[in-house]
């Protein structure tokens, strides 16, 4: 049976890319090699290399605009102090929207002072903190554009003099902002990209360099633009199949065909949660994320019973983190419409059984 993956994490793929990936585990391009195997310096995973890199800056429309693209390791926490290392000489500001915004800003305090621009921690994170202004005396500002955790999702981002730098892990390439208020973005791959094991990072050169402090070599931004992303021996897999997904983005015709599908999927799923009398919906609708959707059953008695329907429809992944409990749709860009349709159907049939 078909399954469909309502799964935070960690990878959901299209079937396509997961069909040429296990592909290229076994024979490479026809070379006899496995993907696996073959030198990392070689030339068909240069050009892997250097296609993700492109394709990354012109999916976010960055291309020729001062901006590099790197595939890095260590996932989306250790950019939380690679940022610092680079940009923090005295302070810096974060807002702080959740789990994944608070662990950065935990970080950054080994490298300086760290301002809380604002915070949401009043209500569990269930909203955006609105109307705050971004101090000009800030080394940088961070933010956190999709809280995967508490289903919130920053919908505009604060006019800023000072350097913007946004942890996009759970919602890069999913819909089209302009890109360019950004200085330095940073997404884990392994919501919209490709397998846990690589971090695309995304920095306008200019930025760099201002930091008095010595920095080792794995964490220096400049040393791996200087090796063109290859300073060690990079995550092959990972970075060849976040490559097929950006390729298979751009054959759909880019962000903003994704957009209008990941709209869909949304409203599909919040005009549900809205109607039917036995849900409830965590986030406030105006911050609403398009990636998680975050509600509770509000009669326990029909725990059992949503459940075992859920599994008959073959849905998986949808229980709730800890810290918000319930459960979590997560629709990533590779999710289709029709799985997003199979779960509202669950719970309206709940409805009508209730
Ligand atoms: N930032 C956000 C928004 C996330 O959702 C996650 C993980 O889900 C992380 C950071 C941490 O990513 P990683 O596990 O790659 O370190």
């Amino acid at each position: 049976m078909k399954k469909h993956n309502f799964s935070a994490g960690p990878c959901i793929l299209p079937p396509e890319v997961l069909l040429k990936a296990s592909q290229a585990v076994v024979d490479f391009d026809n070379s006899g090699l496995s993907l696996i195997e073959i030198s990392h310096r070689s030339k068909p995973f240069v050009d892997v290399m250097e296609k993700a890199r492109t394709l990354a800056l012109e999916l976010l429309g960055l291309e020729g605009k001062g901006y590099k693209a790197l595939f890095l390791q260590g996932g989306a926490s250790t950019q939380f102090l690679a940022v610092a290392y680079n940009l923090l000489e005295n302070k810096a500001g974060y807002l702080n929207t959740g789990t994944w915004s608070n662990k950065a800003l935990q970080e950054a305090k080994l490298f300086g002072d760290i301002q809380e621009v604002a915070s949401s921690k009043d209500a569990n994170f269930n909203y955006i903190p609105k109307g705050f202004e971004v101090p000009s005396d800030l080394d940088y500002f961070h933010c956190t554009s999709n809280n995967t955790i508490f289903g919130t999702q920053l919908k505009s981002f604060p006019k800023c003099d000072v350097p913007m730098v946004c942890d996009m892990s759970s919602d890069i390439f999913s819909r089209q902002l302009d890109f360019s208020q950004f200085d330095l973005i940073y997404a884990g791959a392994q919501k919209n990209m490709g397998p846990a094991g690589t971090t695309l990072v995304v920095i306008k050169e200019d930025i760099l360099g201002k930091v008095s402090r010595q920095i080792p070599s794995m964490m220096d931004y400049k040393k791996h633009i200087g090796s063109g992303s290859m300073f060690n021996t990079p995550p092959v897999f990972a970075v060849y199949v976040s490559m097929l997904t950006l390729e298979w983005l751009k054959n759909l015709g880019g962000v903003k065909a994704i957009e209008e599908i990941n709209n869909k999927k949304a409203s599909l799923i919040y005009s549900e949660i809205d109607l039917n009398p036995l849900f409830k919906g965590f986030a406030s609708k105006a911050d609403r994320s398009t990636m998680n959707a975050t509600f509770t059953l509000e009669n326990d008695n029909l725990k059992e019973t949503f459940e075992t329907m859920l599994k008959e429809a073959g849905i998986n992944g949808l229980n709730g983190h800890r810290s918000v409990g319930g459960y979590r749709a997560s629709m990533y860009n590779a999710l289709t419409l029709d799985s997003v349709k199979v779960l509202v159907e669950v719970m309206s049939e709940l409805e009508s059984k209730a």
